[in-house]
Parts: structure tokens; C-alpha cells; sequence
């Protein structure tokens, strides 16, 4: 019997583990560092807020990163059963057309769209819209599309219009971006995480165990072939090793195994099995929250969704050598029908609905050229990775941002919000029309979507199949391998990620 070690039951690593398991000739053991239990605490299920992304929580990782050499930020990931599907806002939107083709130049027509769709297809049950030919109404993961009834939800999307931008009737279907539903996979007002949704049942399999509060350390090589996995709770040993930590905590076990740029890792002491550019060149998406005053106030503690209603759009700022983001888009809005405290904390402040509330719209970089990288520290592997973002650095980074700042301000200035719109809270007129007052106000209140990717990507480190170059017997299978971040979330993606990959181990490829 063959057996496999996933590192890593979060997002990716539960839908894999699920699928790999599905072979009753093959043995799974899945190490994940936080709990494993599949009786979560209610602010886990609650889809209406994301308290865990509070440092603190103890199903948080909570990494120390620079989101510009002067701006520090604490990176909330998941570290419990479901990963970051567990702790996140519940927004699932698959990747775009454009996103897989370009993947699929990296790494080869496995990533194209055309042939990804089916497997998109098959890992939901669209509740919305399951028997059309492009969505699934069986799969694991849920999806639904938040109700637009939201007097703010109203406002956005006319608003939107108001301003040119088109209707997108369906952000899961190909076609050009505009404004419209966002689809979640929160449902009644549970947010279901990949634990819950490829585990639940799964984990009773006598060929599958789950070995939780227990991290590992480092990969064991013998010469170049992977073997074994040195673990808080000993050594435990494997014929294939899967890497599903994520797109940080997989860089930084690679590394701490001596799979990396070969002159980091002779800095500091550690043998190498593999010189690769780990960790050398992730992207992300740069955001702002930007807060305005709603009055009267439209969040109802009814309402279980945070995040009604998206805009994407393009910003018109070229892409030379790149992609045409006109088709994709570059920018995203996305509407908050929560007061930011509710957010997270999950509790309700004291103020009347007349006092109105403060509410944000979130403004999202969706196609950054900049790049981020994570390094090692130290070769302790419970030491933290150093994780550098470099956003803003470049011109056209800044353009794209500054164009998604007034565009939703332009929303807010519209007609559709005159019965709601009591000013913004924090950002005046004089700075967002200057260009270098507006850059460094974003500076000010920079933040990240939490979405990184491409820290061991396609191509440069691992191949189609999660292969990683060099050696034998180890894959990667998480947001880590892909090129490029998605230019929408990566959660609907980070799960198709398993799926895909799960297919080639069981394929033998
Ligand atoms: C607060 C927050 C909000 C977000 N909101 C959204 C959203 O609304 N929509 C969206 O599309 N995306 C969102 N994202 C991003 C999205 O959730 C992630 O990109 C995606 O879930 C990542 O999946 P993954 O499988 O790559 O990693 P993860 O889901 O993070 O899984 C990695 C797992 O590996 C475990 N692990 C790590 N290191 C080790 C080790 N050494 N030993 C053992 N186990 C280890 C972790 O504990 C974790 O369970 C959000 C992320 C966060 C943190």
C-alpha cells in the first residue's frame, strides 16, 4: 500500500486528502499544525464576520510581515482543520479565463480554462445556478450568491451603473467584469470551510488519519528522494510527501529543508537538496479599506453576509510585456455591510441606526506587477520567515490603486447613494486629487487581502503536476505553485488546487 503524507489540512490539503483517500489502496496521514476536531468554535462557522483574523486567535498564524519597508502588518492564515477557508471571508470566485491561460502558459494546458472548467464545475453545488453547463450542483463546496437587498447593496450596484460600469449577472462565468453578487460559500449564515465540506464525512475512512496539533519541521531526504517528515511529534516516514501548508508556511518548510536559493540557505548552515527560488517572487493583492459613514445605518444583525456585491473593473493603466487586463480587469470594489468593529469582533456597538455607522469599501490591487518575497530568518524551523511585500514600489502599482480610490469615491458621490452617503471618514478632497498626497495617504492606509500566492511556483519550482524540480517523491499542492495570484480571490481556487493535484497523484503523473 502506497502511503502519502499531506502537510497541511487547510484549504487545498482538505479537498486533497479527501480525493487521494477516495483510493482504498493508498494510506494518508495528514499532519496539520493546529486542531484538527471537527467541532469548531462558533466564530470559526460564523460567515457574518472574521474574528480569527485577529491576532491572537489561536487558529491564526498570525506572520509578521512589511507590507512596505515602513509599513509593518501582522498576516492572519489559518492554523486549524479547514485552514484558511476557516478563518476567511467567505467571498468564492473562481479564478478568470485570462488568470488559468496565463498559468497554463507557465505550466503547461493542464492549467488552461478550458480544461480546469470541469473540475470547477465538479468540486461546487452552485445553489444559485448548479444545472447551467457552466456550474456544478453536486460538488463539496457551496456556493451561493449573497441576497442584494441591502439598502447599500442597492445603492452600489446602481451607483455602479450610474457610472458606466456593466452588470455582471454571474462573477463565476467567463466574461468581460462589472458589477454584481458576490458567490460565497457561506451558507445560512455557516461559513464552509473545506474541513467541513471534504472531511466531514471523509475522515472516517480507515485508510485516512488526521494528526492534528503537530507541525512539521522538516523534510527528510535520502540523497534527493523526500522520505519522511520530521514532526513536533517525531519522525514519521512516507513514499510521497504533499505540501499543502500554504503560501507561506509551505516557502518557509521548503527552505528550512534545504530547498531554496542555494546561497540563502549556505548563509545559513542548511545542506542543500534542491537550489530553487523558493519564496523568491509571490504577489498578493494590495487593499485599502476605505471608510465612509452610512446614515441611516443599513447593517441588520439578521443579514449574514459581510460582503454583498463586487465591482471589478480595469483601470486603464498599461501592461507592457503583460497581459491585457481590459478583459479581466485590475481593480476590484468590493462592498462591506458590516461596520469594521463588527467585523472583527462579532460584536455590535451601542449607536442608534440614526447615528449611522461607519462602513468600508474595499479597495483591491487585483494585478500588481510588484513581487514579495519570504526568506529565512534563521534555519530554526520555529523561528518566523521574513516576509517582504514591496507594495507601491512601482509607478504603475501606484496608478492602479489611486485609480480604484476614486472610483469608489466616485460610487459614493453618485446619485444612487445620495439617501445614504454622510461622507467619508478619513480621506478629503484636497488629497485625492493631488497624486502624491493620494500616494502617500495610501501608503498610510495600506492593507493586503491576505491572498498570496506563487511563493513555489509553476514553472521555476514545481512542475503541472505539483512535482517539485530536483527531487523525487515531493509535491506541493496549495496557492503557493501558482504564477500569479488570481485576479479575484484565491479561496475557489486554492481548492480546485487539491482537486487538480489529487487527480495527478492518483494518475500516477
Ligand atoms: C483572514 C483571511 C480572509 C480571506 N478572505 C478571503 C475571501 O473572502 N475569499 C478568498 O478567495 N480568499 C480569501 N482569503 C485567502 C484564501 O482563504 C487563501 O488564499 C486560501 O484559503 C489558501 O489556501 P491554501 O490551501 O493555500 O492554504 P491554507 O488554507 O492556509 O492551508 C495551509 C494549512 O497548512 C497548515 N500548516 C502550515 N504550516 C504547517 C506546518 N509546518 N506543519 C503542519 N501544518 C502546517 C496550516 O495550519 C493550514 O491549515 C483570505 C485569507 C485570510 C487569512
Amino acid at each position: 500500500m502506497t502511503k502519502t503524507i499531506v502537510i497541511g489540512a487547510g484549504t487545498a490539503g482538505a479537498a486533497l486528502a479527501a480525493r487521494i483517500s477516495e483510493d482504498r489502496d493508498r494510506e494518508v496521514l495528514v499532519i496539520e499544525a493546529g486542531s484538527v476536531s471537527s467541532d469548531f468554535s462558533p466564530e470559526l462557522l460564523d460567515g457574518s464576520n472574521v474574528q480569527a483574523a485577529m491576532p491572537g486567535h489561536p487558529a491564526n498564524w498570525a506572520y509578521p510581515a512589511q507590507l512596505t519597508p515602513e509599513v509593518p502588518y501582522v498576516i492572519a492564515r489559518g492554523r486549524v482543520l479547514g485552514g484558511s477557508s476557516t478563518i476567511n471571508g467567505g467571498y468564492f470566485v473562481r479564478a478568470r479565463p485570462e488568470d488559468c491561460d496565463a498559468w497554463a502558459d507557465a505550466a503547461g494546458p493542464t492549467w488552461s480554462y478550458a480544461a480546469l472548467l470541469p473540475t470547477m464545475r465538479a468540486l461546487e453545488s452552485d445553489a444559485d445556478l448548479g444545472t447551467g453547463g457552466l456550474h456544478g450542483g453536486s460538488g463539496p463546496m457551496p456556493v451561493r450568491r449573497a441576497p442584494q437587498d441591502n439598502p447599500a447593496a442597492r445603492a452600489f450596484t446602481a451607483a455602479a451603473l450610474e457610472l458606466g460600469f456593466s452588470f455582471e449577472d454571474d462573477k463565476n462565468a467567463p466574461g468581460l467584469p462589472g458589477v454584481g453578487a458576490v458567490p460565497s460559500n457561506i451558507v445560512d449564515g455557516v461559513r464552509v470551510n473545506t474541513g467541513l465540506a471534504y472531511l466531514a464525512n471523509a475522515r472516517s475512512r480507515p485508510n485516512l488519519q488526521l494528526l492534528g496539533n503537530t507541525r512539521a519541521l522538516r523534510i527528510m531526504f535520502d540523497g534527493t528522494r523526500a522520505v519522511g517528515v520530521e514532526t513536533s511529534a517525531g519522525t514519521l516516514y512516507g513514499d510521497e510527501i504533499v505540501v499543502c501548508a500554504g503560501g507561506i508556511g509551505t516557502p518557509h518548510l521548503l527552505l528550512t529543508s534545504g530547498i531554496g536559493p542555494r546561497a540563502q540557505l549556505e548563509a545559513l548552515g542548511i545542506a542543500v537538496v534542491a537550489d530553487l527560488p523558493v519564496g523568491a517572487s509571490f504577489s498578493d493583492h494590495a487593499d485599502i479599506g476605505l471608510k465612509w459613514c452610512a446614515k441611516p445605518a443599513v447593517s441588520t444583525a439578521a443579514e449574514r453576509f459581510a460582503f454583498p456585491t463586487a465591482l471589478n473593473f480595469f483601470s486603464g493603466v498599461p501592461n507592457p510585456g503583460g497581459r491585457d487586463r481590459s478583459l479581466t480587469g485590475d481593480l476590484e470594489v468590493l462592498l462591506s455591510v458590516k461596520p469594521v468593529d463588527y467585523l472583527l469582533s462579532g460584536t455590535w456597538g451601542e449607536a442608534s441606526r440614526d447615528d449611522g455607522e461607519e462602513l468600508e469599501l474595499i479597495v483591491g490591487a487585483q494585478a500588481s506587477k510588484g513581487r514579495g518575497s519570504i526568506t529565512l530568518n534563521s534555519a530554526d524551523p520555529l523561528d518566523v520567515p521574513r516576509i517582504d511585500y514591496r507594495y507601491l514600489e512601482l509607478a504603475a502599482d501606484r496608478a492602479r490603486l489611486r485609480c480604484g480610490i476614486r472610483t469608489a469615491v466616485a460610487l459614493l458621490q453618485t446619485a444612487a447613494f445620495s439617501e445614504l452617503f454622510d461622507g467619508l471618514s478619513d480621506l478629503d478632497t484636497a488629497t485625492l486629487g493631488d497624486d502624491e498626497l493620494l500616494d502617500a495617504w495610501m501608503r498610510a492606509h495600506l492593507g493586503t487581502a491576505i491572498h498570496l500566492c506563487g511563493s513555489a511556483p509553476m514553472g521555476p519550482v514545481v512542475d503541472a503536476h505539483g512535482r517539485v524540480h530536483k527531487t523525487r517523491g515531493l509535491r506541493i499542492a496549495d496557492t503557493s505553485i501558482l504564477p500569479t495570484v488570481p485576479s479575484r480571490g484565491p479561496a475557489a481556487t486554492a481548492v480546485l488546487i487539491g482537486e487538480v493535484i489529487a487527480k495527478a497523484i492518483r494518475a500516477g503523473d
